[in-house]
């Protein structure tokens, strides 16, 4: 069965065709950027998917959705109208993914009918949370009536590192795994189940995320209303112009703010310096929560890539059993132990692969 894994944002389109009779080797991929942006190549995502299908030498046999936010409904199941209906109840929680996932949905249906998709939730890993790290101090009636919780995300993400974790380090309990990327979120996982994750009710909380807020005072939207800004306003400039954007007003991309640090932006070196806090505070968090951490696991662009950042991330850890061989942590991009011999945790780089979990769970539906 061949699976086309389709991972969406509001302006991008990345996909990966899996054979998954062959362990999901890989038989195609591709990325398009700036999807109806001016002067775009492509106004829209069912444009973009055209010339996917006009490209791959036979039509898939499935799609899988790395689907972003269905409220109650999570897991991985087969789209239909109500899956759909329910992802546009949520769209205002989610405004950069579930209107490109709907999209793409409906367009998928049109140009090839007969094929089955299946959305795969990135709220799905998060099911195991218990209710007292789900709950918000928020009245009841909005928790059970409008389902304001925690619900987690990158679930495709964590679940990957759980699966990985128990092949490469099966003796590895208690795992942290921290996805630092375009959009950031850590985890706490027990026998490969997620106990606590640092994203909530959206994508938006937890750690500084690229362009988006992170934690936040939510009383101080009182204040910014009051200096005449809208809702709407407020809203989209949380969302579009903070986190590591919002503090460094260099870019929201880790590599220009490294360079500008580097240069001496002091900005720039304070979100570093905000980001690495977060990781360090949520860290903490869940060495509490699991009563220890065997493996600290990084993952995703930045994870993978920044030996500064893990160093700093893992500075004066010792106490807590984490030593980092400096030299081992220069590794980039690959699998790799860059723990000492002797650390009592071990620290993995694990790069992530979030569509060989999105096709395993859509062939397991189909076949179920
Ligand atoms: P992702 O969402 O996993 O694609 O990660 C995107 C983030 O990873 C961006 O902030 C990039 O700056 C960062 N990143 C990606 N590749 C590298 C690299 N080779 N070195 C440093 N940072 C990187």
């Amino acid at each position: 069965m061949n699976v086309l894994v389709a991972n969406l944002g509001s302006t991008s389109f990345k996909f990966k065709v899996l054979d998954m009779d062959k362990n999901g080797e890989q038989i195609a991929r591709g990325g398009y950027e700036r999807i109806g942006q001016p002067g775009a190549e492509y106004a829209t995502h069912g444009d973009v998917i055209d010339v996917i299908l006009r490209e791959l030498p036979k039509p898939p046999d499935a799609i899988g959705f790395k689907a972003v936010h269905g409220g109650p409904i999570s897991g991985a199941v087969k789209v239909d109208d109500h899956v759909i209906d329910t992802m546009q109840q949520f769209a205002d929680i989610a405004p950069a993914h579930n209107p490109p996932y709907i999209a793409a949905m409906k367009a998928f249906a049109q140009k090839l009918p007969s094929v089955p998709q299946v959305a795969c939730f990135e709220t799905a890993f998060h099911q195991t949370i218990p209710m007292s790290r789900q709950v918000y101090g928020v009245p009841w009636e909005w928790t059970e009536k409008l389902g304001i919780r925690r619900y987690g995300f990158h679930g495709a993400s964590h679940r990957f590192i759980a699966t990985r974790v128990k092949e490469i380090a099966p003796e590895a309990r208690k795992v942290i795994s921290c996805h630092l990327g375009g959009s950031s979120s850590i985890t706490a996982i027990q026998d490969g189940r997620s106990i606590a994750t640092s994203m909530g009710l959206t994508p938006q909380t937890g750690l500084l995320q690229n362009n988006r807020t992170g934690d936040f005072d939510t009383f101080a939207l009182l204040k910014l209303l009051k200096q005449g800004m809208t809702a709407g306003d407020v809203l989209s400039k949380l969302g579009k112009e903070g986190g590591l954007l919002g503090i460094s007003g260099v870019s929201n991309d880790m590599r220009d703010i490294d360079k500008a640090a580097a240069a001496g932006n002091e900005r720039a070196k304070l979100a570093i310096d905000a980001f690495v806090e977060g990781i360090r505070h949520y860290v903490g968090a869940y060495m509490v929560a699991l009563g220890g951490c065997d493996a600290l696991v990084f993952t995703a662009g930045i994870g993978e890539n920044q030996p500064a950042l893990r160093q700093a991330v893992c500075r004066g850890l010792e106490f807590a059993g984490i030593k980092l061989d400096e030299t081992k942590n220069n590794t980039r991009g690959t699998e790799a132990r860059i723990s000492t011999d002797d650390s009592k945790s071990q620290v993995w780089i694990i790069p992530t692969n979030e569509e060989l979990i999105v096709a395993r769970q859509t062939k397991e539906v189909l076949e179920s």
